[in-house]
């Protein structure tokens, strides 16, 4: 669909689940993992970080108390307010976790290049590991800007899909954590990805969002199997009701997901359960 303007989008989500099912047919026919198959196993257990948000400070301090109570060692805070707004959380939160749980937050493009930097120097000085999405990933030079100016790093990239859109953004260095989604680049494509991420010496930490339990399933197989992995996205409150699609839970321990031996993706999709969330006529 190149010619009718499609190089991105809801095509390559199409082939980017076609290719995460190929890789679970192949890994359940010769009873392997996806991550043995798809470039071996790089580590035991995948690192997770629980997703929270909020707009009140001791509300999303109180959250974050309660996720690091799960064993959760990382938090990202979706903060959509204006740079002071989102600075007063992060204080709020640094307080009340402590100095040992690594913090991240995502404005969600609600920034301009100025606030970023601005909110950057704030966020630098309590220590959190990542701005995500501060400006449009569309404005390639103004992330280049943000990045720049700040000794922080920044993180973008669950809306790009190709190693073509993203070869610019790593040569211009607009960011220096890359987090593309694997539901949306597949497996194939996504390792591709993080091939030529690392030749810029750019770690990746996966996007999930809102993505079902098939997109954590083959973000875990493709996490263990990429050599500059850092951290994955997880959502805790989420992920039971994810898995009711599926014979068995799926769930993660103490903020890691083990690297297991199970074939394929890792999950049996239950098909009687499945049928009840179908759209009628689907
Ligand atoms: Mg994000």
């Amino acid at each position: 669909m190149r010619e009718r303007g499609h190089l991105t989008g809801f095509y390559i989500d199409a082939l980017a689940g076609t290719d995460i099912a190929l890789w679970d047919v192949v890994g359940k026919a010769i009873g392997k993992p996806v991550h043995k198959i798809a470039g071996g196993r790089y580590r035991e257990e995948i690192l997770l970080y629980a997703g929270i948000g909020g707009t009140d400070p001791a509300k999303v301090a109180e959250a974050a108390e309660e996720h690091v109570g799960y064993g959760y060692q990382a938090l990202k805070l979706h903060l959509l307010l204006d740079a002071e707004g989102v600075a007063e959380i992060c204080r709020a939160v640094r307080q009340r976790v402590g100095p040992g749980i690594m913090l991240m937050v995502d404005t969600h493009m609600r920034q301009t290049v100025s606030s970023s930097i601005r909110l950057g120097r704030e966020l630098e000085k309590l220590n959190f590991t990542w701005l995500e999405a501060p400006i449009i990933p569309d404005d390639i030079p103004g992330q280049a800007e943000i990045t720049r100016a700040l000794d922080m790093a920044v993180a973008i990239g669950e809306w790009t899909r190709t190693r073509y859109e993203m070869r610019e953004q790593f040569e211009r260095r607009a960011y220096d954590i890359l987090m593309h989604d694997i539901a949306r680049t597949g497996i194939t494509e996504g390792h591709r990805i993080a091939t030529l991420a690392d030749t810029y010496n750019i770690p990746v930490a996966p996007h999930v969002g809102g993505g079902g339990i098939l997109s954590v399933a083959a973000t875990v197989e493709w996490s263990a199997s990429c050599p500059n992995f850092m951290i994955m996205e997880h959502a805790p409150h989420a992920n039971a009701m994810k898995s009711r699609i599926l014979k068995e839970p799926y769930e993660p321990e103490n903020g890691y997901y083990k690297v297991t031996d199970r074939p394929g993706l890792g999950v049996e999709v239950d098909e009687v359960a499945l049928e009840t969330y179908a759209f009628p006529g689907s």
